[in-house]
């Protein structure tokens, strides 16, 4: 007999358990997600003394995210970054150089050119450009110029995005510099104006890694949410969707629901979502860049000079496997025995492509060799590990302007259909979980 919900949700990744979260006391639902796991790109893993995050490593404590824990009982489990995450480090030269945003530390690094200081310091008096979409490059070369762009603007949006900076857009990524370009007249000048409305957010972890708190939403969510459920059509009925999905013994089984909850990949939603609304699968498509996460670990006393840092990011310029180290057992101590280090590595990307990933062994022997030579390691790692995203972080590049704007806008949405993911407004975890809350918000106000 089919099962009657209010709601189904599609995805048990973190956007679709949060939606189902923040719904779970004002409507009946479903949620079917797929994995034989809750949530979704958020993998951890116990490898022996070790945990291993093999996706996300870590978010930002937001309104939204402190409820769940709260609700869950997660406050046992939940590790605010120490004082070393407070230092970021990036890479030229084979040299690690301290980022700051002090003016007159910026004028004595020696990480940038006296060229790129002046383009830094005079950028204020350049003209803004009022109208047109533009790459991350084009904005930030005309501002600030190439070295700025390659040396700062580039490793810092690779270590969020992956993706490549002649493709991304400026106003899906960094909406904000563009609006104090129009505002002001000049990044700085917004900058300056807005310094005291950013406040540094806490940074935080949970014991057993990331995945830790897609599991206790998963638990309080209890039978109205399993997993090994793939959802394989959607038809629409009078009122509200039929869903069609397989358990893990390919038994066909089928939710009729008022609302349906799109958390699922963008490849994966457009099949489904094709059969109602036949002109999405004619959008421009959202691209995923390829991800390696390569954790190593050593003894620490082979370690005399990693500074105290959340890690360092990597220009491509300097022509390594990888965009960025993150030095995990400093930030969050739970997770390597205390005579060891654990550092995580974020290999590929857009630019670099799914080939880095034909050959594992030789890309793990790269990374360790260039992460020993820039943090002078002496000995060997204790515990080496890969684990490979085909499609990891979706790319907002300028073609996917109209596809994006579709997601966002609900007036543009069938009936009952909504969407809770990744591919269309933000990618950090914080973020969707504040998503999730406004979804379920809108979808009990519509019932
Ligand atoms: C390597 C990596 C590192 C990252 N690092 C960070 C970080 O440090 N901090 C941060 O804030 N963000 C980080 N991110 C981004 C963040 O982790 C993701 O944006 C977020 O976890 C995506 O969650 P989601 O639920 O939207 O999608 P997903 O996690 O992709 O979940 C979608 C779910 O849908 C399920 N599904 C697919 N098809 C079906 C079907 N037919 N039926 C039912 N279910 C289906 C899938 O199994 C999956 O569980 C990182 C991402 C990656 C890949």
């Amino acid at each position: 007999m089919d099962e009657q919900v209010d709601v189904c949700i599609i995805g048990g990744g973190v956007s679709g358990l949060s939606t189902a979260f923040f719904m779970k006391d004002k409507v009946s639902f479903k949620l079917l997600e797929a994995g034989a796991t809750f949530g979704g790109v958020m993998q951890s893993r116990q490898e022996g003394d070790y945990t291993l995050d093999l996706g996300p490593n870590s978010c930002v404590m937001n309104e939204a995210l402190q409820q769940i824990v709260d609700a869950t009982g997660l406050q046992g489990k939940l590790e605010i970054a120490t004082q070393a995450a407070a230092n970021r480090y990036l890479l030229r030269d084979n040299k690690l150089h301290k980022v700051s945003p002090n003016p007159k530390e910026i004028l004595s690094s020696g990480y940038i050119s006296f060229g790129a200081k002046w383009r830094l310091f005079t950028e204020w008096i350049r003209t803004a450009k009022k109208e047109g979409e533009e790459t991350v490059a084009q904005f930030v070369e005309r501002r600030f110029g190439i070295e700025l762009l390659q040396y700062v603007f580039e490793p810092v949006l690779a270590g969020i995005y992956a993706g490549d900076e002649n493709h991304m857009s400026m106003q899906a990524v960094l909406p904000v510099l563009q609006a104090w370009e129009k505002e002001y007249g000049s990044v700085t000048k917004g900058l300056l104006a807005n310094k005291d409305n950013m406040k540094p957010r806490s940074i935080v972890h949970f014991k057993g890694g990331m995945q830790t708190l897609c599991h206790s939403i998963g638990t309080v969510l209890a039978d109205s949410a399993i997993t090994g459920a793939a959802v394989t059509d959607i038809h629409p009925l009078e009122h509200g969707y039929k869903v069609t999905y397989t358990d893990k013994d390919k038994a066909f089984h089928t939710v009729i629901a008022q609302r349906i909850v799109f958390a699922t990949p963008y490849a994966i939603t457009i099949q489904l979502l094709g059969k109602i609304e036949p002109r999405v699968k004619s959008f421009p498509a959202i691209e995923y860049a390829p991800m390696g996460v390569v954790h190593l670990a050593f003894n620490s006393e082979d370690l005399k000079s990693v500074p105290e840092a959340f890690g360092f990011l990597v220009p491509a310029q300097e022509r390594k496997p990888f965009l960025g180290c993150i030095f995990s057992s400093q930030i969050f101590p739970s997770v390597a025995p205390e005579d060891k280090v654990l550092f995580t590595l974020f290999a590929g990307g857009s630019k670099k492509g799914a080939s880095l990933f034909y050959n594992t062994d030789a890309l793990l022997d790269h990374c360790c060799n260039d992460l020993k030579s820039i943090l002078h390691i002496a000995g060997a790692p204790v515990m080496q590990h890969i684990h490979i995203w085909p499609k990891g972080i979706p790319q907002y590049n300028m073609n996917t302007q109209p596809t994006r704007t579709f997601f966002q806008d609900t007036s543009k949405h069938p009936k009952g259909i909504f969407f809770a993911a990744n591919y269309y407004k933000k990618v950090g975890i914080a973020d969707l979980i504040t998503q999730g809350k406004e979804t379920a918000a809108a979808i009990a106000s519509s019932l």
